[in-house]
């Protein structure tokens, strides 16, 4: 896409610090990222959001965030963890529309967390809201 950052990336059209560098995707360094070592791993093909990602892709980006994860833990780089995070959608706090997967690499009190207030529903409440996905999630089977 013509107007789409990560895939002038991907042309060599914009600058990245690449690491990993595949036929079918790409993982570049964040430009503002949330710790030391945060990257991206993107499909080259553009996809703005989960909907229109090939399966077959969002498997290798994965495969590859896996990989990339393994090498964080065992890089000189101070790095006790790693967060995948991918946000598909506005609401979700997406702000480039290529999809990619976030790899944060976490240590203790490095200050990134997700805010979030969990609640306390009760099985019939947890029940009900399954049923409703297994019929969503079945209309969506290929
Ligand atoms: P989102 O909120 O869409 O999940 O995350 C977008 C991420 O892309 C942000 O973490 C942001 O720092 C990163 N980003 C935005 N523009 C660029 C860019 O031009 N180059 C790189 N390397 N990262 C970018
Ligand atoms: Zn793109």
């Amino acid at each position: 896409m013509s107007n789409c950052i990560f895939c002038a990336i991907v042309a060599g059209r914009a600058p990245a610090s690449v690491v990993l560098d595949e036929p079918d995707v790409i993982a570049f360094m964040d430009i503002r990222p949330f710790t030391p070592g945060h990257l991206l791993v993107i499909p080259k093909r553009h996809a703005s959001g989960l909907a229109e990602l090939p399966p077959e892709d969002g498997a290798k980006v994965f495969a590859a965030g896996q990989r990339i994860a393994a090498a964080l833990r065992a890089s000189d780089l101070p790095i006790d963890g790693v967060n995948m995070f991918l946000a598909d959608g506005v609401a979700a706090g997406q702000e480039v529309f290529h999809v990619h997967l976030h790899l944060v690499p976490r240590r203790a009190g490095d200050g990134f967390g997700i805010v979030a207030r969990a609640q306390s529903p009760n099985r019939t409440v947890l029940d009900g809201t399954a049923s409703a996905l297994r019929a969503a999630v079945e209309a969506y089977r290929s």
